[in-house]
This record gives C-alpha cells, sequence and structure tokens, in this order.
C-alpha cells in the first residue's frame, strides 16, 4: 500500500493503472478517523474494483466559519493500519495547499438540492463537498466511488453532479452501518458523553417508528413527521433541528406518499454535537421497477 499526498503523484498512477494495466478503480472518499461505516464502502470497493484507493481528507470548504473543522478527530496512523488490513492499494491523503492551490477560485454549485436540510443548517456545506468530490473525481478518475446512504442528502448530490457535468464514474450508495443500539456509525460520535450517546439512539427508534406507521399504512408524510419528533422529544438531552419527509430523488417535501421512493432525515444535536441520520420508504420498489423493465 502506498500513501500518496500530492495530487499530480495520484494521477499519474492512477492514469497508469487504468491505461497500462487496464485495471479498474474504485474511489472511498473520506475525512479520516475511520469507522465501520467507512470500512463498508471499502469493503464494497474491494469486491468490485481491481484497485482501491481511499482518500482520507478533513475538507476545510465544508466546514462553516463556527463548525468543527479545527477539532475534528485526526488519526493517519491509525486509518493506515486500519486500511493496511482492508488490502486498500492507495491512500491518498493530501495536506489542503494540495487540494485548494494558492488563488483556487472554482466551486461547485448544485443548486437546489443543497438548498435544504443540511443546505439550510449549514450553508456553503454542499458547496464544499460538491467542489472537493469533483477534484478527488478529476484527479483519480475511478470507475466507481462510493458514499454512505448515512448522507442521503450528501449522496443524492454527488449522484446529480456526476450526471450533470458528465463525470465518468457510476456512484455507488451503501447502506447505513449502526451500532447494536441503532446509532448510525459517525465519526462525530466520538464528541459524545457516554449519556448523550445513550440518548441518541432515540433518532433510530424514532425513525423506526415511522417505517413501522408507514408499513402499518400511513401515508401521511406530516402525520410520519409529527411521529417523529414527538418521539425525538421524550428525549430531554436531544435539540431537534428538522424533521424532513421528502422525494428521495428531488429532495422536494411531499405531503402524501404514493409509490415513490420516500426519504425521511432528522438532524439532532446532543450537547455541542449535531447528527443526522435517515430512514427511507418505498426504496425496494424503484430497485423492482429497475429489475422489471
Ligand atoms: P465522512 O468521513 O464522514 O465524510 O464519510 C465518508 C463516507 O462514509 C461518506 O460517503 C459517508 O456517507 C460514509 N459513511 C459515514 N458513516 C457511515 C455509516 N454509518 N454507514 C455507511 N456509510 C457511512
Amino acid at each position: 500500500m502506498e500513501i500518496i499526498n500530492r495530487r499530480k503523484r495520484m494521477s499519474s498512477v492512477a492514469r497508469k493503472l487504468r491505461r497500462e494495466q487496464d485495471r479498474s478503480i474504485g474511489l472511498v472518499p473520506t475525512m479520516g478517523a475511520l469507522h465501520e461505516g467507512h470500512l463498508s464502502l471499502v469493503r464494497e470497493a474491494r469486491r468490485m474494483c481491481d484497485v482501491v484507493v481511499v482518500s482520507v481528507f478533513v475538507n476545510p470548504t465544508q466546514f462553516g466559519p463556527d463548525e468543527d473543522f479545527n477539532r475534528y478527530p485526526r488519526d493517519l496512523t491509525k486509518d493506515t493500519a486500519i486500511l493496511t488490513d482492508y488490502n486498500v492499494d492507495y491512500i491518498f491523503a493530501p495536506p489542503p495547499e494540495e487540494i485548494y492551490p494558492k488563488g483556487f477560485a472554482s466551486y461547485i454549485t448544485v443548486e437546489g438540492l443543497s438548498d435544504q436540510m443540511e443546505g439550510i443548517a449549514r450553508p456553503g456545506h454542499f458547496r464544499g463537498v460538491a467542489t472537493v468530490v469533483s477534484i478527488l473525481l478529476n484527479v483519480v478518475r475511478p470507475d466507481f466511488a462510493f458514499f454512505g446512504q448515512k448522507d442521503a442528502q450528501q449522496a443524492v448530490i454527488i449522484k446529480r453532479l456526476v450526471r450533470d457535468l458528465a463525470f465518468n464514474t457510476e456512484i455507488i450508495v451503501l447502506p447505513t452501518v449502526r451500532e447494536d443500539s441503532g446509532l448510525a456509525m459517525s465519526s462525530r460520535n466520538l464528541y459524545l458523553s457516554a449519556d448523550e450517546r445513550q440518548a441518541a439512539t432515540v433518532i433510530h427508534r424514532a425513525l423506526a417508528k415511522a417505517k413501522e406507521g408507514f408499513k402499518e399504512g400511513e401515508r401521511n408524510a406530516n402525520r410520519l413527521a409529527e411521529l417523529v419528533k414527538s418521539i425525538i422529544e421524550t428525549e430531554p438531552r436531544a435539540r431537534l433541528d428538522y424533521v424532513n419527509v421528502s422525494d428521495a430523488e428531488t429532495l422536494e417535501k411531499i405531503d402524501k406518499i404514493e409509490d415513490q421512493p420516500v426519504l425521511i432525515a432528522v438532524a439532532v444535536s446532543f450537547g455541542k454535537t449535531r447528527l443526522i441520520d435517515n430512514t427511507t420508504l418505498n426504496s425496494s420498489k424503484k430497485k423492482e421497477a429497475t429489475t422489471l423493465a
């Protein structure tokens, strides 16, 4: 395994693998502090691709001025040890000036999709995400890039970006990995105290109840959102930012749930830590439809 810090080196290694050796490349973009959620992506990349590149880059442009960029957990030594065990071929861990050289002035905005939910709470966040992902895709030119459903809005935005700007990469989105308690794995869980971590399990319980309600026939999006809200409010440590029931592809809010895939997304703070999570409804219907077509 090689750790690459320079954008030029990463480009030339990837170009060689593609052109001279005709090898398929899978890219797993991360901000490090790796956990099982990241590793599920690495595992799938390993299964699908000849060569696996994991990028580890805490991207400054996706953090707001009052956010946790400086205290975001970083441990490249530990991440490297983990990725060695997973037979990853390259770690791309550039310093910020390699991604954003002096005079950097070109940003990507995915309009509309970026203006709601996390986009409202974190202005500029998705501009930073879309920009860094575009740079990573241009440097590595992977056949496949792997993302987690945990960050559902991000996954939708990246799929749209790749389609709109004709990147030659297929985006693979994999399910959210959870702890036994139901808490979605996240590098930010490291910030939680033991009490907060326990309290945060309410998020998954609330989302699971909404899914159950849907299975029992509830089709009113507002009532499902109210159900999620009421369960989260039973936890005194939880401060709910939003519950959003939307079309899973357009992210447009919906009132009545029919056959379309639906996303129920929440953001909840515990102390200083803001967590996001989601569940989907009707998501297998589309797959069935695709299979039938
Ligand atoms: P991050 O390091 O938080 O930027 O995450 C890197 C990638 O891992 C993103 O595509 C995330 O959606 C994905 N990811 C993070 N947590 C999880 C999880 N619990 N399950 C599945 N994927 C995840």
